[in-house]
């Protein structure tokens, strides 16, 4: 027998197909994604509008969510993280940071990473898969139906490159944003990347209007290289380059994500140069202090530290937001939690 496939994998014109196949009209694809996008329903038989044959024959051949959740753990401010076990054992997580009257979710795209950045705990198990469509759909579905989650923006950044799954990324995007899946807006949706450049260069052409975050962690080259080993094979010069050409491409928005390390990428020199990338590329910068990882040997800077960077950044006319941090007692840095499962 087949395995089922993964309903929140197929966009509405291929369940629109599959349904065809079998020889049912398409308005059936349009029940279904109602079913399961707006009102968050993932057992066929409460698709009460379906004929009783084609309810039994979807759960036949379909899942609709293909994630178990393993765990959830609150910190005190409200920040909560959710391991989710996938079919193959391995292990992802999900985060939702509430601040205000935001709550935003922090999605992963694949299982460990390739790029093994110094500082990151996801990178330290290494690369094991990417998500799949279906994968990355469910965590968005999942914390807004199942957890109840009034969920006001998406940013992919959790565990993995974004960028590294562009397809499959991509895909999820558009069934996240389509009127008859989520219709979660595109303009409240980020994608967060290490700066890998083709990956770039493809979202020029996009159509849909995302945000872009590219992390810097230093302005120079050789400390990034040390700090992030992708920016050998991308250097920064490079990448800057390649931004400019995207935020030529029109109306998009561009964020620089810092990771501020104490005593190694905070100093007034470091400052100048972001603030000189930040104003060539007229992006916004984000700070964040840095969450330690225990097998790893970095430092978060104090709250004065990471004041004197903004202060730093702010003289040179850059526009500066700090990230607060949010669930540090609960292993904040991403890939913690399900690197202790994996
Ligand atoms: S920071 Fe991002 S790109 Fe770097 S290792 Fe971690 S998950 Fe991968």
């Amino acid at each position: 027998m087949q395995k089922p496939r993964c309903l929140t994998s197929l966009s509405l014109s291929e369940l629109e197909d599959c349904l065809k196949t079998i020889g049912e009209p398409a308005y059936r694809a349009r029940q279904v994604f109602k079913w399961v996008y707006k009102l968050g329903r993932t057992n066929f038989s409460e698709f009460t509008d379906l004929p009783r044959g084609l309810r039994q024959r979807l759960s036949e051949e379909f899942i609709i969510n293909p994630l178990k959740v393993q765990q959830t753990i609150s910190s005190r401010d409200g920040t909560t993280k959710y391991l989710f076990e996938l079919d193959d054992g391995y292990f992802i997580e999900t985060v939702m940071i509430p601040s205000g009257q935001r709550k935003t979710i922090c999605v992963s795209t694949q299982v460990g990473c390739k790029f093994h950045c110094a500082f990151c705990a996801s990178g330290l198990n290494g690369f094991k898969r990417n998500l799949t469509v279906g994968e990355i759909v469910s965590q968005v579905l999942t914390l807004k139906y199942q957890f109840g989650h009034e969920i006001t923006n998406l940013v992919f950044m959790g565990m993995g490159e974004p960028l590294d799954n562009l397809e499959n990324l991509l895909k999820a995007i558009r069934i996240l944003n389509d009127e008859q899946g989520l219709s979660f807006g595109a303009r409240r949706m980020t994608i967060s990347t290490a700066g890998v450049i083709p990956g770039i260069k493809k979202l020029k052409d996009f159509e849909l209007q995302i945000n872009l975050s590219i992390s810097i962690h230093s302005p120079m080259d050789k400390k990034r290289s040390e700090l992030m080993p992708i920016n050998k094979k991308y250097p920064l010069p490079e990448l800057i380059a390649v931004a400019e050409e995207y935020l030529k491409s029109g109306g998009r928005q561009l964020t620089l994500e810092y990771i501020v390390i104490k005593k190694l990428n905070d100093s007034l020199y470091e400052a100048e140069g972001l603030a000189a990338i930040a104003r060539k590329l007229k992006a916004k910068v984000n700070l964040i202090a840095y969450s330690p990882v225990p097998a790893l040997p970095y430092e978060r800077p104090t709250a004065e530290e990471m004041s004197r960077f903004q202060k730093w950044l702010e003289e040179r006319k850059v526009k500066v937001t700090v990230r607060k941090s949010k669930g540090v007692d609960i292993a904040a840095a991403c890939g913690q939690l399900a690197g202790k499962f994996q």
